[in-house]
C-alpha cells in the first residue's frame, strides 16, 4: 500500500497541509518522470524518496526558523533540501547554485509546475559573487566537509548558519575540517542527529563569527588540492 505522506511526516511531529503535500506529490511525479531521461537521482520508489529526499530536508524545519531568511543551497541537484524546505515554509527565500547545467534546467521546469519561486543559478559555487549574504547556506551530499566549508561558508553572512547534511561518519570529516572552517570565519557549534528507519543521518551546525578574507573560495584544483 502507498505510504501517506501526512502520517510519516505526523509520526516525525512535522506538521503538513493538504497544498503542501500536493506539491510533494506533484514533485515525486516529476522528479521520476525527468530521471528517466536525464540523471537526477538513484532513489525512485515513492517510499524512498518521501524519506531519503523529502523528510530528510524537511527534518531541518525542526530545528531552525526559515521564516522570511535567505538559503542558498549549494549544489542542490534535483533540489535537495532546498525546495522541499521552501514548500513547507514558503516565506523562505531560496537560491540555488549547481554546476550542471541539465539540473538547473530540471529545477526550472519542476518550480514552475508546482509553482515555487527560487532563483536558480548555473554555476560553481567557487566563483559566486554574493560574499557575506546568506542566513543559511545548505549543502548535502556535495563534497567532503573540508573542501565543502570553502565552497559554503563564505557566502554565509556574519550571524548565519552553514548547515551541512551527513551522514554518520560525521566525525572524522569534522575533525579534518575544523581549522579551515576557522580561517574562513565559521565556528563548530553542533551537531544534530536524527534517524529516519534505520538510517542516521546528521546535520553540523557551523556559525558564521567574521566576514571570511577576499583570498576564498580559491579555485577548485586548489580548495582540493590543498584543503584547508
Ligand atoms: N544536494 C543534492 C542531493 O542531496 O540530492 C544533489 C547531490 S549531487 C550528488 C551533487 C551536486 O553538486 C551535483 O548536482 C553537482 O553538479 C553539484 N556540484 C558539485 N560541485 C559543485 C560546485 N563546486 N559548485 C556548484 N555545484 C556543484
Amino acid at each position: 500500500m502507498k505510504i501517506n505522506i501526512k502520517e510519516l511526516f505526523e509520526e516525525h511531529d512535522i506538521k503538513i497541509n493538504d497544498s503542501q503535500v500536493e506539491k510533494l506529490e506533484k514533485y515525486y511525479e516529476i522528479l521520476v518522470d525527468w530521471n528517466s531521461k536525464i540523471n537526477l537521482t538513484a532513489i525512485t520508489d515513492y517510499e524512498d524518496v518521501l524519506k531519503k529526499h523529502f523528510l530528510d530536508s524537511i527534518y531541518l524545519i525542526k530545528h531552525f526558523d526559515f521564516n522570511n531568511k535567505f538559503l542558498l543551497d549549494v549544489g542542490s541537484g534535483a533540489g535537495f533540501p532546498s525546495l522541499p524546505l521552501k514548500i513547507m515554509v514558503p516565506s523562505l527565500d531560496v537560491t540555488i547554485i549547481d554546476a550542471l547545467k541539465k539540473r538547473i534546467s530540471f529545477l526550472e521546469i519542476l518550480t514552475k509546475e508546482i509553482d515555487l519561486k527560487a532563483k536558480l543559478i548555473h554555476g560553481r559555487a567557487e566563483e559566486f559573487k554574493n560574499r557575506n549574504y546568506y542566513d543559511f547556506v545548505t549543502a548535502r551530499a556535495v563534497a567532503r566537509l573540508n573542501i565543502l566549508s570553502e565552497l559554503c561558508i563564505p557566502f554565509v553572512k556574519v550571524g548565519g548558519l552553514f548547515l551541512p547534511l551527513k551522514g554518520p561518519k560525521y566525525e572524522e570529516e569534522l575533525d579534518e575540517s575544523l581549522n579551515g572552517i576557522k580561517t574562513l570565519g565559521g565556528r563548530y557549534i553542533q551537531t544534530i542527529n536524527f534517524q529516519i528507519d534505520d538510517n542516521s543521518r546528521s546535520v553540523l551546525k557551523i556559525e558564521k563569527v567574521s566576514n571570511t578574507n577576499k583570498l576564498y573560495p580559491r579555485q577548485f584544483g586548489k580548495i582540493k588540492s590543498k584543503p584547508l
